[in-house]
């Protein structure tokens, strides 16, 4: 049979007298968190039902053991073994029979492993290499590029360029090239 005890402050002590073992769990919960610690402690078996009070320097807790009463200080997440008479003026607190520690009894939570997120390699076969965002595929001379919004504007752009620019003799209306001086059909002189 364990004992739990309210500490107050969201903290809780479990004992439990496991064969001649003295189990002491502390637990404190939190919004979000829950923490717990076990310290087991070599005593025998209790001689009666463990008790707990509250003293000016922490909280003590009675354990009755066959050869006289032994007395355990919880200071905050530390445990350890105290002198008698400290309890003496103490006020007692509420301590409780409980089944089996709901807290005590969960396993501790294993830690959430980090997936890890390898980043694309540029991958290379033979004469082939393929690269990643952008899209971008090479086989010997070949080369093929997707996903480059950049670079398709730019195509797009100096097409409309050409376009633009695509100039006409004002004499013959023959088409002629942007850096002709003089017209292919007619001899005209362009400006
Ligand atoms: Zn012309």
């Amino acid at each position: 049979m364990a004992y739990g005890c309210d500490l107050g402050g969201g903290q809780r002590v479990y004992l439990d007298n496991q064969g001649s073992q003295t189990l002491i769990t502390l637990a404190s919960s939190s919004p979000g968190q829950q923490q717990q610690a076990s310290t087991g402690f070599q005593t025998g078996r209790w001689n009666g039902s463990p008790q707990a009070f509250q003293t000016a320097s922490g909280i003590v807790i009675k354990i009755p053991l066959a050869d006289g009463d032994r007395f355990i200080q919880i200071q905050g997440n530390r445990i350890h073994w105290v002198n008698a008479g400290t309890v003496e003026t103490a006020q007692p607190l509420v301590m409780q029979q409980v089944e089996m520690p709901e807290l005590a009894s969960m396993p501790p939570m294993q830690p959430m492993q980090p997936m890890e997120m390898q980043p694309m390699k540029p991958m290379t076969m033979g004469n082939m290499s393929m690269n990643m965002n952008p899209m971008e595929m090479r086989m010997g001379d070949m080369e093929m590029r997707m996903g480059s919004a950049a670079a398709a504007n730019q195509t797009t752009h100096q097409a409309s360029a050409q376009q633009d620019s695509k100039r006409f003799c004002n004499q013959c209306g023959s088409s002629v090239k942007p850096d002709d001086r003089f017209c292919s059909n007619c001899g005209n002189r362009l400006g």
